[in-house]
């Protein structure tokens, strides 16, 4: 069957589109991880909508199992493979369509890398708004379909929120073609949703319309530091306010993780001494740079005088905004000296983050085999990133830290996954945070959409 299955393959693409045997060495299944060779089938290189229509098509036919390769940056295997699956790469649909800047929108094949948007429209005095470490890899669809989040989420929403228009083809190979550059339509539901956030198991995003928002043409920047999370609480509520919708970004990182992230070089230079327990990243974007900077200013002199933050340091320049950027997005710095890691990105309720965390650092660090626990995130959302580093791969080790991390999460309404999705690695936690009502929702849209089960097997749940 697999021979007679990439003959049919060849009959709908031309042959250097399909890779096979040898020709896999040089691919993989995540940008980390380039040791081990793709185990696959094949890989095929679809050019257009037609030709993953084409390959789908076949697939069904043949119920021979799919999955979906975008730029390979997620965390939690989703884009792994056996020995008898086809892969399918998006990474030759790379081409911008259009950019309307009256709509303010673009439109985009999905394996367009984010980067690649962002300054094809920066020109053009717009912005797309979602930005994050690996915008140099991360494409387009695999965006959409793990509806990714990032920096600035606070201000203009996670990608569910940034996408107008989408095409995506079904698992018989239908065309789904809801295009279009409106912001509103009710007109029936609103399917162009369930491909976003669905990590590839309902469909294959092709194409997409993207919201743009008007570029800032100011931006303040600063690194301000507390000694108790009370008062991270209150200094975004006091930020947000007083910023007016400008507010865009309020990153918090605790203490260890901060003194690893900038002790690494002179590019991660740490801007605030190492004296106290939380600093926040804080970010606002406007469009009136000299009152916007005397405003940023005057609000950060308040919390001085009321005695709201320990310490303050505020961004200069461009370079400056840089160093403070890369000092939180570089997580080479806190990852480069483990052995093995383990990454997390829970979601909870904002004001019970700092209990819970320094709950699960208290319980990690009697775990023998836990070498390194950083924590920081995007805490205005109620998000937070775990990097632990460990000394085995073992199971057992990763179910125990797994089990401190997840397991208060049910009862306070979190959720075991704010943006990386639930892929391979976090199945068994979704009922953390879904009913087993809603699971089974999902399982009979599943079935419905998918009933051969070929895309993207075993990601999210086993059905
Ligand atoms: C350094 C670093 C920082 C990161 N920071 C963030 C962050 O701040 N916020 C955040 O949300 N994420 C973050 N991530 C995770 C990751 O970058 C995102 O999940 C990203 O959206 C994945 O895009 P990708 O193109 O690499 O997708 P892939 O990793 O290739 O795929 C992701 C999933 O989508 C499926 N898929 C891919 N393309 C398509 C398609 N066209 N149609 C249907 N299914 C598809 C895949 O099968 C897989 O299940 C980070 C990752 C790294 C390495």
């Amino acid at each position: 069957m697999n021979a007679d299955l990439i003959n049919q393959l060849q009959l709908v693409l031309p042959e250097s589109r399909i890779l096979t045997g040898d020709q896999l060495k040089d691919r993989y299944s995540h940008i980390w991880y380039m040791e081990d060779s793709l185990n696959a089938l094949c890989v095929t290189l679809p050019e257009s909508t037609e030709q993953v229509s084409s390959i789908l098509k076949i697939c069904h036919k043949n119920n021979a199992k799919v999955v979906v390769h975008g730029g390979l940056t997620n965390l939690v295997g989703g884009t792994e493979t056996n020995a008898d699956e086809v892969v399918i790469s998006l990474e030759r649909m790379n081409q911008i369509e259009e950019i309307d800047s009256d709509s303010r929108s673009i439109t985009v094949q999905s394996g367009v890398i984010l980067e690649t948007i962002h300054e094809a429209v920066a020109d053009l005095g717009l912005l797309f708004p979602l930005n994050f470490g690996a915008r140099g890899s991360a494409q387009i669809g695999g965006i959409i379909s793990s509806n990714a989040g990032g920096l600035r989420v606070l201000k203009y929403g996670m990608t569910r929120k940034l996408v107008l228009g989408l095409e995506a083809v079904m698992a018989d190979g239908a065309i789904i073609n809801s295009m279009k550059k409106i912001i509103k339509d009710n007109s029936g539901y609103d399917l162009k949703q369930l491909f976003i956030g669905s990590e590839g198991t309902l469909g294959i995003v092709t194409r997409a319309v993207l919201k743009l928002e008007e570029a800032p043409s100011s931006r303040n920047v600063a690194y301000l530091a507390v000694n108790d999370y009370k008062s991270v609480v209150k200094l975004l509520k006091f930020f947000d306010q007083g910023l007016a919708g400008k507010l865009s970004g309020f990153e918090l990182i605790w203490r260890n993780s901060y003194e690893q992230m900038t002790s690494t070089s002179d590019a991660v230079r740490p801007p605030l001494p190492y004296d106290y327990e939380y600093y926040i990243l804080i970010e606002a974007l406007g469009s009136q740079s000299e009152q916007d900077q005397a405003e940023f200013q005057s609000l950060l002199e308040t919390t001085v005088e009321k005695e709201m933050i320990l310490d303050a340091v505020m961004a200069h320049s461009p370079s400056d905004v840089e160093w403070f950027f890369r000092i939180r997005e570089d997580v080479n710095n806190l990852t480069d000296h483990m052995k093995h890691d383990q990454h997390f990105d829970i979601s909870l309720p904002v004001a019970l983050i700092g209990g819970y965390i320094k709950d699960a650092y208290k319980k990690l660090k009697l775990i023998k085999g836990v070498e390194q626990i950083y924590a920081f995130g995007h805490v205005a959302d109620g998000n937070i990133h775990f990097i632990i580093g460990k000394e085995n791969t073992g199971d057992s080790l990763r179910l125990e830290i797994n089990d401190i991390i997840y397991s208060g999460l049910k009862a306070i309404g979190g959720s075991v996954s704010a943006e990386h999705g639930i892929g391979l690695h976090k199945k068994a936690y979704l009922n953390i945070s879904r009913t087993p009502e809603e699971i089974q929702l999902m399982k009979t849209l599943k079935t419905a959409m998918d009933p051969n089960g070929i895309l993207n097997p075993g990601r999210i749940f086993d059905v």
